[in-house]
């Protein structure tokens, strides 16, 4: 293959539009646009299934010498990436948080690339500033529901912040526990602050022993990294027994003063708002008045279950979360925006000075640059994807969308219910449920002794895995798998299916088909057989 030339000539034209439209590109533009719902078929993976297989395309560790053509170089990359990549958008992958988006995203995109604006700061983002600061506006006001007067002082002001966008949960986690920590160990009676002494001055000043963080066992693993970086430690991140899926007040309370009253400091209880696993919603009310009686920074992790609050219908599930000080919300989950959107937000518009940060170039003091109170540096417009969904979509539209998958959940969740060979392990709150595959003549494995319970059990764990991992390599469809303790097993963890109905084009008849599939793979496996000799003396 021909090589392009090494000379700042043949660059100049990297740089600039190509004359003659180059057929490549155009075809991978094409490949994208045309129709979204058909890129890479109906197919939820393609040929080359293993991924050993894929690697050995990867395998090269040199920096190529020489340049390449744009154009041969996009025919490269519809050979190995496009052609090997993970379809999102089937109405069959119904097994993470990650799904289709609309198709308005894919111009928008150019038009992200095409200005590249650099939000850190006003001299490289003029409107998108300003777009952005809107856009927090509007998600805080859903959250929070302030009046007019509030928004119009606070929206656009240069001293205040209602909240911080980037690039995802975890970085919104962080940000939020950040905060959270500079106002705890703020500077006070000579004490410079932790953001200037470090934690160990900071412990010192506060005769504590060390800082901790609450929430339940099915905290989101973004809390032990926040935990981490901020120097808490991960043996204080205080993971409480969950009754069944969400933080019991009553244990929260408990497990707090227990730990404030051995020297230490709970900095932070964070409610969740739709587990990643489950989908279960804590009750944020009754967990903001703990927070208040301990007197405790109260975060809720929304990064997956923000989006309800668009539906009036839904909404009420996470009532207290007007509560909470700060709030995660991911608008890549269920606000159909392309990875690379997560948000905290502040109730208090004073707070997030407690990270502020001023540089000699940027960030200048009374500047209006994001950049100044956010854990990221250079970001782009990403804003600008919240923005035209929020215009796009309005809030009825979100609604009728979150609306139907929770509709979609509840058929699902019935399907199952009344399907002779499986079992529902725990129903939708949301739009999130895990079940798994039960041969019919063990549906009452509750009411044998504990000991056969765990022996079949276990045999049901290997063919929930086999079944999961066959139907994905199949293609067809793809549904994930976790391990969760369940309630009615003596709380003893079972592997299950795990669900998450997000696309709006998955039908009940995709849902009809998945579990066909399910069961013909299990009734070809060796589990199964194992299973059909059991039977229950019950
Ligand atoms: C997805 C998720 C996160 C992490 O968000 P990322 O965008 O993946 O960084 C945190 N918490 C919850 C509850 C989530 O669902």
């Amino acid at each position: 293959m021909s090589k392009a030339e090494v000379s700042l000539e043949h660059l100049y034209k990297v740089f600039t539009k190509p004359e003659n439209n180059d057929s490549t590109l155009a075809k991978i533009e094409r490949h994208l646009s045309d129709n979204v719902s058909d890129f890479l078929s109906q197919h939820v993976v393609t040929k080359k299934t293993s991924l050993e297989e894929i690697e050995q395309d990867f395998m090269e560790h040199c920096v190529p010498s020489e340049p390449d053509f744009v154009s041969s170089h996009a025919q490269h990359l519809l050979d190995n990436l496009v052609a090997h990549s993970v379809n999102t958008y089937s109405p069959t992958f119904i097994g993470h948080m990650t799904s289709a988006l609309p198709y308005f995203h894919l111009p928008l995109a150019k038009l992200l690339v095409g200005l590249n604006q650099n939000l850190v700061k006003i001299e490289t983002s003029k409107a998108f500033t300003p777009l952005e600061r809107q856009v927090l506006g509007m998600m805080h006001n859903l959250v929070y529901q302030n009046d007019a007067k509030f928004y119009d002082k606070y929206i656009h002001s240069a001293r205040h912040s209602l909240g911080a966008f980037c690039s995802g949960g975890t970085i919104a986690n962080i940000t939020a526990l950040w905060v959270a920590r500079n106002k705890l160990l703020g500077p006070q009676d000579g004490f410079a602050g932790v953001s200037k002494l470090g934690l160990a001055a900071a412990y010192q000043h506060a005769n504590i022993k060390s800082l901790g963080v609450m929430s339940s066992k099915r905290g989101h693993y973004s809390l032990g990294k926040a935990v981490d970086v901020l120097g808490i430690g991960r043996n204080n991140m205080l993971t409480v027994a969950s009754e069944p899926h969400v933080l019991s007040p009553e244990a929260a309370l408990k497990v707090g003063k227990e730990y404030q009253e051995q020297g230490n400091k709970l900095l932070a209880i964070v409610g969740i708002a739709g587990t990643t696993e489950t989908g279960h919603v804590d009750p944020l009310d009754e967990l903001a008045d703990v927070a208040k009686e301990l007197g405790t920074w109260f975060h809720v992790d929304a990064a997956w279950g923000g989006a309800t609050l668009f539906s009036d219908k839904h909404r009420g599930v996470m009532s207290g979360i007007e509560q909470a000080d700060s709030v995660t919300i991911d608008a890549h989950k269920q606000m159909y925006v392309p990875m690379g959107a997560g948000m905290t937000l502040f109730k208090n518009p004073h707070d997030a000075n407690v990270v502020r940060h001023h540089a000699q170039y940027i960030l200048r003091e009374g500047s209006k640059d994001l950049g100044a109170t956010t854990l990221e540096g250079s970001r782009n417009g990403m804003a600008l994807m919240v923005y035209s969904s929020l215009h796009i979509f309005g809030k009825r539209g979100y609604q009728l969308l979150i609306d139907k998958a929770i509709d979609l959940a509840n058929s699902f969740a019935q399907m199952i219910n009344e399907h002779d060979d499986f079992e529902l392990v725990t129903s939708p709150v949301l739009s999130l449920l895990t079940y798994r595959i039960t041969p019919k003549h063990l549906q009452n494995l509750a009411q044998v002794d504990a000991p056969t319970q765990e022996k079949i059990n276990s045999t049901i764990d290997k063919l929930s895995v086999a079944v999961q991992k066959q139907q994905r390599e199949a293609g067809k469809s793809f549904v994930s798998r976790t391990r969760i303790e369940a309630q009615k097993y003596q709380d003893h963890a079972i592997t299950v299916f795990r669900v998450v109905l997000a696309n709006p084009l998955t039908t009940k008849q995709d849902l009809v088909n998945i579990l066909e599939e399910q069961l013909r793979i299990a009734k070809n496996t060796r589990s199964w057989k194992t299973l059909s000799k059991i039977t229950l003396n019950t």
